[in-house]
């Protein structure tokens, strides 16, 4: 009997470029998300974009299905990936296969909503950032107070959450850099 711990089933799949996976850790290294969450934030043996595509692999979308959507999808992970594994493109499969089970939380799904219909209202998106950035500096004073913000504490359990630095939004230090009034 042979113990290839799920691999031969992946053969022949969308997932079977991640066989060529070295384990060299380069994707961890250079991907903006692990640097600032840390590895024990994913909940698993793996972690950074290569724990994103393996562990939904390994333990199903249903159980891991948060992982592949903790990406920026800058593409660092694969630029710099020595057999080149098209890392972003197989997240992208498993953020499908959440979205065509219907296993996006609803507390996801209706988060979405509100930032969506905020996004296309600039002064009003202008307005809330400001004040979420007024909260979170509040917020970020006393160590571990960002854990008992709802959705927070998931990912704020291994690694504190940093306070935002001083200057305001990144809106309104581009206004003052332009030398355009704040509104
Ligand atoms: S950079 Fe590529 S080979 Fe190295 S651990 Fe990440 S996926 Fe595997």
């Amino acid at each position: 009997m042979i113990l290839d711990n799920g691999r031969s089933s992946v053969l022949g799949t969308k997932m079977q470029d991640m066989l060529r996976c070295i384990r060299c850790g380069a994707c961890m290294n250079h991907c903006p998300v692990y640097g600032a969450i840390g590895g024990h934030a994913y909940g698993w043996v793996y972690p950074g974009p290569i724990g994103a595509v393996l562990t939904p692999q390994l333990i199903g979308v249903e159980e891991a299905g948060n992982l592949p959507n903790a990406s920026t999808f800058c593409g660092r992970c694969e630029s710099v990936c020595p057999v080149r594994i098209p890392l972003p493109a197989l997240m992208r499969h498993w953020r499908e296969r959440e979205f065509e089970r219907h296993l996006t939380p609803r507390a996801v799904r209706h988060g979405l909503a509100l930032w969506s219909y905020v996004a296309r209202r600039p002064l009003l998106y202008r307005r809330l950032t400001a004040l979420a950035n007024r909260l979170l500096a509040l917020f970020g004073r006393a160590e571990g107070r960002y854990r008992s913000l709802p959705l927070a504490s998931g990912w704020t359990r291994f690694r504190d959450f940093p306070a935002p630095p001083p200057g305001g939004t990144f809106h309104a230090q581009w206004a003052r850099r332009a030398g355009r009034p704040r509104r």
